[in-house]
C-alpha cells in the first residue's frame, strides 16, 4: 500500500482526521477536489473563479458550489480547507439536549465535551473584543432587550484572530491596520480589521481557517494534500484495504488515477460523501452492501435569513465579522427550536475596486479615480441601512438524498433531494415571526423573502446527514466511531454523519466528532 490512510475531502472532518492520524504516525494522503487558495488569489471580480460546477469541474472549479433541488438550495465549499475558507467563523457547541434522541447512545454532550474543547483551543476560538462591537451587535442587543430577551443576548465564539489594540478609529486604514505574525502552529496570519469579508475569504488571513491550523500541522508532519483531485470510486481490495479512484483536474482535462491504503476516511461533506457512497453502491457496485439507510434523514439545519431596512440607522452589514452575536433561546431551554444571529454581507463593489487598484496593469489616472471611489464607498456604504437577521433551527431532518436522472431527456445520474417542507414549516414560521418582532421593535422594516412566503423555498449553508450514525446497519450508515457498517477500515467523518438537525452552526460539532473518530483509531 502506498499510504496507510486516504482522506477524501479537506473540510472540518478531513482536516482534523488527517492531522491527528498523521501525528499518530500513519502515512496520510488527502484528496481534495478544490483548489488551494490564499489572499493573493481569492475571487473578487466578476470574471474570477467563484463557482464550482459539478457538471464541468475541469473548466469551472471555483470555491462555492450551489446545488439546487426542489424547495431547497445548498451552498458548500470546494477548497483545500473545505467550507472554512468561506464560512462565517462561528464556532459553537450544540446544546446538551440536542443529543437526547437520534444519536447512538455513545454520543452525548459529555462525551463530546473534551473534543469540543480541543477544537476550540486548536482553532483559537474567542469572542469579539469588547472595544470592537459591530453596529449589528448593538442592534441585536437593543432588539433583544426590546422584545424582553435581553438576558439571552450573547457574543458568539469566532475562529478569528483579533487584536485588542484595534479600534474603529483604525477602520479607514483598511487591510493596512492588520498586524501579521505566526500563529501557535507556525502559520502566518493577520489580525482582524473588520473588513467584513469573512464569507468571501479574509484579505488579511485573520480567519483561523483549516489550512492555517489542522491542515497546516498535518502537512508539516508529512501528510500529502493533493488539490484539484475528485474522488470517483472506492473499491475494497482482496486481503484488506481499498483502492480509491480519482480524476485529477489539469489544464481543462480530467486525468484518471488511483491510490491504495489500509484505511479510507470519507470526509467530502454531507452532500459529497453521500453522493460518493451512493455512486459506489448503486452505480459502480463497488460497495454493494452499504446500508439501505444511506441518503435518509438529511437536514438543512433550519437556516433562514430575513433582511430588514432601517431608514435612519447605521447597521453596516459590510463592516466587521460577518456574524458576531446571538439571541440564545437554547440556553437552558430544552423546548426552544431556534436561535437568532446577526448576519453580514461582503461589499463586492468595494472589493472589486480594491483588486483593480492593486493590479499593476491599471493605469495611473484610473487608479486615482478608483482611489476616490473606494474612499467614498468606505464612507458611504450603500448597504448601510440593511440588517440581515439570521437564524438556525431544529428542522424535521426528513430529507432523502438519492441518485436520479437529470431530466426526462438526460439519463445521466445526479444527486436528488426529496425535501418535504410540511414538518419543518412551523419552525421556519417561528423564526420569521421573531425576525419581524425584532425588526419592528427597533424601527426596521422586515422583508420576508418571497422565496419563502410564495414558494416555500429555502437555502442552507449547513447541510447535515446522509451517511447518518446509527446503532446498526438498519438504523444508520456508520456507527458512533464513524465506521461504515459492513466495511472494515472504511470511515465517514464529516457533516454527513450528523443524524439530527443541530439547530446551531455545525462546524464545531463536526470537528468534535472528527477528533473523537481519530482518537478511536489505534
Ligand atoms: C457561506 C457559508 C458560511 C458558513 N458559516 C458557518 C459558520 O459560521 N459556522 C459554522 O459552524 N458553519 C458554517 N458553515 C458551514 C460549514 O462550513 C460546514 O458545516 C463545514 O464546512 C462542513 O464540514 P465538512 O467536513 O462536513 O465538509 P466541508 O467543509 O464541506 O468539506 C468537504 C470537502 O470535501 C471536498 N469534496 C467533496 N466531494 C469530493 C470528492 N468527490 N473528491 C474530493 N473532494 C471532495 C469539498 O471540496 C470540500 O472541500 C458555513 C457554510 C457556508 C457555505
Ligand atoms: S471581518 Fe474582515 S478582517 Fe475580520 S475576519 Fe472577517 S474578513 Fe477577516
Amino acid at each position: 500500500m502506498a499510504f496507510d490512510v486516504i482522506v477524501i475531502g479537506s473540510g472540518f472532518g478531513g482536516a482534523i482526521t488527517s492531522c491527528r492520524l498523521q501525528q499518530k504516525g500513519y502515512r496520510v494522503l488527502v484528496l481534495e477536489r478544490g483548489r488551494r487558495w490564499d489572499k493573493t488569489n481569492f475571487p473578487r471580480g466578476p470574471e474570477d473563479a467563484w463557482v464550482w460546477d459539478s457538471d464541468k469541474p475541469e473548466h469551472c472549479n471555483g470555491w462555492l458550489e450551489l446545488r439546487t433541488f426542489p424547495h431547497m438550495s445548498v451552498a458548500v465549499g470546494a477548497a483545500v480547507g473545505g467550507g472554512s475558507l468561506i464560512y462565517a467563523n462561528i464556532s459553537r457547541e450544540a446544546p446538551r439536549w440536542r443529543f437526547a434522541k437520534g444519536w447512538p447512545p455513545e454520543i452525548t454532550y459529555d462525551e463530546l465535551k473534551p473534543h469540543y474543547d480541543t477544537v476550540k483551543a486548536f482553532m483559537n476560538v474567542r469572542e469579539v473584543p469588547d472595544n470592537q462591537w459591530t453596529p449589528r451587535m448593538r442592534l441585536m442587543k437593543e432588539g433583544a432587550e426590546k422584545v424582553g430577551l435581553g438576558d439571552r443576548f450573547r457574543k458568539l465564539e469566532l475562529a478569528v484572530t483579533f487584536d485588542e489594540a484595534f479600534t474603529y478609529d483604525d477602520l479607514a486604514k483598511g487591510a493596512a491596520a492588520s498586524r501579521s505574525s505566526l500563529n501557535a502552529h507556525g502559520a502566518e496570519q493577520g489580525t482582524c480589521v473588520h473588513l467584513g469579508n469573512c464569507d468571501i475569504g479574509c484579505d488579511v488571513h485573520a480567519k483561523n481557517t483549516l489550512d492555517r491550523n489542522y491542515l497546516f500541522v498535518a502537512e508539516k508532519a508529512g501528510a500529502e494534500v493533493r488539490a484539484l483531485t475528485i474522488v470517483t470510486n472506492i473499491e475494497p481490495l482482496a486481503g484488506g484495504g481499498y483502492r480509491v479512484s480519482f480524476d485529477r483536474l489539469e489544464n481543462g482535462a480530467r486525468i484518471a488515477g488511483s491510490e491504495t491504503a489500509k484505511l479510507v476516511i470519507v470526509a467530502a461533506g454531507s452532500l459529497g460523501s453521500t453522493e460518493l457512497l451512493l455512486r459506489c453502491r448503486d452505480v459502480t457496485g463497488s460497495l454493494p452492501n452499504l446500508s439501505g439507510f444511506l441518503g435518509r434523514d438529511w437536514s438543512s439545519n433550519g437556516d433562514f435569513l430575513t433582511p430588514a431596512f432601517y431608514a435612519s440607522r447605521d447597521c453596516s452589514p459590510t463592516v466587521g465579522p460577518t456574524i458576531a452575536s446571538a439571541i440564545d433561546l437554547y440556553d437552558g431551554d430544552a423546548d426552544a427550536t431556534f436561535w437568532i444571529q446577526d448576519g453580514g454581507l461582503p461589499n463586492l463593489t468595494r472589493d472589486y475596486l480594491d483588486r483593480m487598484r492593486a493590479d499593476p496593469a491599471t493605469g495611473f489616472e484610473t487608479k486615482a479615480l478608483l482611489e476616490s471611489m473606494q474612499w467614498l464607498l468606505r464612507r458611504d456604504d450603500p448597504l448601510k441601512g440593511v440588517m440581515p437577521w439570521f437564524a438556525q433551527g431544529v428542522d424535521a431532518a426528513n430529507g432523502v438524498l438519492t441518485l436520479g436522472p437529470r431530466s426526462a431527456v438526460d439519463p445521466r445520474l445526479r444527486l436528488c433531494l426529496d425535501w418535504e417542507i410540511e414538518r419543518s414549516k412551523e419552525v421556519i414560521d417561528a423564526i420569521v415571526s421573531m425576525h419581524k418582532r425584532l425588526s419592528y421593535a427597533t424601527n426596521g422594516e422586515p422583508l420576508v423573502p418571497p422565496t419563502w412566503t410564495l414558494f416555500k423555498n429555502l437555502i442552507t449553508p449547513h447541510p447535515l446527514g446522509g451517511c447518518n450514525m446509527g446503532v446498526d446497519v438498519a438504523t444508520g450508515v456508520v456507527d458512533h466511531a464513524g465506521r461504515v457498517f459492513g466495511y472494515p477500515g472504511l470511515y465517514v467523518a464529516d457533516g454527513a454523519i450528523v443524524p439530527e438537525a443541530l439547530g446551531v452552526n455545525p462546524s464545531r460539532t463536526i470537528g468534535a466528532l472528527a477528533e473523537r473518530i481519530a482518537s478511536l483509531i489505534p
